[in-house]
Parts: C-alpha cells; sequence; structure tokens
C-alpha cells in the first residue's frame, strides 16, 4: 500500500463559457480564480484554475472552456460529484444564497452522517457543499463569500461506476481505506490527508457510460508532496499493471495520468512548486499566463480568446 498520497490535489472538468464558469466559482461560490491559462495540449481554449487565496493542492477545481460544446450525459465511468467543505450550520446560508442565483439541483440530504447541499454548474456540474466539523483549512477571504461561511477546498469526489470493487481495490493500493457503507455507496477514505480525503463510490451495475461534454469531470488528480514520491507512485502504479504515462510538466504541478479499471481518467499530481511560480500571490489569476512552449502564440491568443472579466 502506498503512503504518498495526500488527498485530492484538483479536479478538473469542462465547461462550455469561460465568463460564466468564472463567475460562478468567484462572485457566486466565492473562490478565487487562481491562475488564468490555456489547455497545454489544446492551447486555443482557457485553462481556469480556482481555489483558496493560494489555489493550495485539496481546493483546486479547474476547467477547459470548450466554446459550444454540447453538455455530458450522466452515467456510470465518471466522478459524478465534487463535494466541497463548508463549516457546521452554514448550509441555510448557502441554500439562500444558491436558491437566488437560480441555481440549479438544490437538494439537501444526509450522506454518511453528514449534511450535504447538492447543486449543479452552469453546465450541469455535479456539486454539493459539505458541512465538515473541524476543518482548519483557511477559506478564500477576500471573496463575496464572509470567511466563517466560506469552502474550505475540496471534502471528495463521489464516482459512479457499473461496479464498484476494481476502484475499491485501486484505491486501497493508493493508501485508501474503506471507512463505511451506505446505500450502493462506499465510503473510501485517508488517514492523514490535506483535507480532500474522502471518495465516494456509487456501484450502479444497471446504468449506462457517461458522455463526456460540459459539466462532466475530465479527470480527478491525487495529490503528491514532490517529483520523488510522484516517481515512486508511478513506479508502484506500473509494478501494479496501470500504464501510467511519462511525467509530464503542467508548469504549476508535475502529472502522470492514468485510465482506472472503472473508466475514469486518474493524475497524480504534485504539491510543487504551486501557482506562485510565475505570478505573486497578490495577483494571481489576473493575466494571461502561457507556459514556454506555447508563448509564441500569445498575439494569436489574445485576440482569439474571449476577453474574460474579473
Ligand atoms: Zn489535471
Amino acid at each position: 500500500m502506498l503512503t504518498q498520497i495526500k488527498g485530492l490535489h484538483h479536479v478538473t472538468s469542462l465547461a462550455a463559457d469561460a465568463q460564466q464558469n468564472s463567475d460562478f466559482f468567484t462572485k457566486l461560490l466565492g473562490m478565487r480564480r487562481v491562475k488564468k491559462t490555456v489547455n497545454f495540449d489544446a492551447p486555443d481554449v482557457y485553462h481556469l484554475y480556482y481555489g483558496d487565496e493560494a489555489g493550495t493542492p485539496g481546493s483546486v477545481m479547474t476547467y477547459f472552456p470548450f466554446p459550444h460544446i454540447v453538455k455530458g450525459q450522466r452515467g456510470t465511468g465518471e466522478v459524478a460529484e465534487t463535494a466541497f467543505a463548508v463549516p457546521v450550520d452554514t448550509l441555510d446560508y448557502w441554500r439562500e444564497r444558491l436558491a437566488a442565483a437560480a441555481v440549479g439541483g438544490l437538494e439537501e440530504v444526509e450522506q454518511f452522517g453528514e449534511k450535504r447541499l447538492r447543486f449543479e454548474g452552469p453546465d450541469g456540474d455535479g456539486f454539493a457543499l459539505v458541512e465538515v466539523p473541524g476543518d482548519t483549512r483557511a477559506p478564500y477571504a477576500d471573496g463575496p463569500v464572509p470567511a466563517d461561511l466560506g469552502i474550505r477546498g475540496f471534502r471528495g469526489v463521489t464516482m459512479r461506476l457499473r461496479e464498484a470493487d476494481a476502484t475499491a481495490r485501486l484505491l486501497s493500493f493508493m493508501g485508501y481505506r474503506e471507512i463505511a457503507r451506505e446505500g450502493a455507496l462506499i465510503r473510501m477514505a485517508l488517514d492523514n490527508g490535506n483535507g480532500a480525503d474522502v471518495v465516494d463510490l456509487e456501484a450502479l451495475p444497471d446504468v449506462g457510460r457517461a458522455r463526456e461534454g460540459a459539466g462532466s469531470v475530465h479527470h480527478v488528480a491525487f495529490a503528491v508532496e514532490n517529483r520523488e514520491a510522484q516517481a515512486e507512485v508511478r513506479k508502484a502504479l506500473i509494478e501494479a499493471g496501470a500504464h501510467v504515462t511519462p511525467v509530464i510538466d503542467r508548469d504549476y504541478f508535475w502529472a502522470i495520468y492514468f485510465r482506472t479499471p472503472g473508466g475514469i481518467l486518474f493524475e497524480i499530481a504534485t504539491n510543487e512548486p504551486g501557482f506562485e511560480r510565475d505570478e505573486d500571490l497578490a495577483h494571481l489569476g489576473r493575466a494571461l499566463k502561457l507556459p514556454a512552449q506555447h508563448a509564441h502564440l500569445r498575439p494569436q491568443l489574445e485576440q482569439s480568446l474571449m476577453a474574460l472579466a474579473d
């Protein structure tokens, strides 16, 4: 069993409209846009990152906005719900805030003894706010949501699968352990993680595969401290039979990727070097940042990418 993985690092999804996406996370959810760059593999579209003040791993929701992309279809083989942690007794505030913004899919449920407010993103993305006692992570304090009510980072994700056993075994290998079951849900958790410690697996044997599009999670990334830990994880995964990519430099972290038996794309990303690599903390997320390999495209991209207001 691996011990290097510290929880989620980021979750990356697809959106149809960059401005709508940015406004949803910054103006409504009160997160900070911590990076405005492009998809390194398709630099004609943005890659937008939202998180706490510094974009701490475990708080970072990222998006590829593809204009005119069709909506995804929910199903199995995907991350169906991304959950953010909020303090206890704040869901009334959040329900009113989201309802006032005409957010869809509002539903309050209790899951594994936690109060969970489900809601949808602009493209039907599955989200939830979960009341978590004792989460000491600092929220972004300079947004529109008061700090004592704000999002602390991820609580975790729910993966919807035809069958959960293979993914549960993989997560066990990665350092998670099963801590509870409830209906079709299995809760896996890390003991000494970064706060974004939970992965819920929902087994739905009769539900067809999801079709990726706007509102779909593209991949989920798990955090390791540094490149050395990442190399250890990569070696172990390959020895266990996974087809893992070489290490890829994403400027703000190093990444490796592999497809899980359940069909979900996993990434292992380093906590180093972080989002202050190419701009200082006070100014994160405003200027268009380009990786060296795409720097020559700046004149075209500044013309072709839609202008994005803060
Ligand atoms: Zn990623």
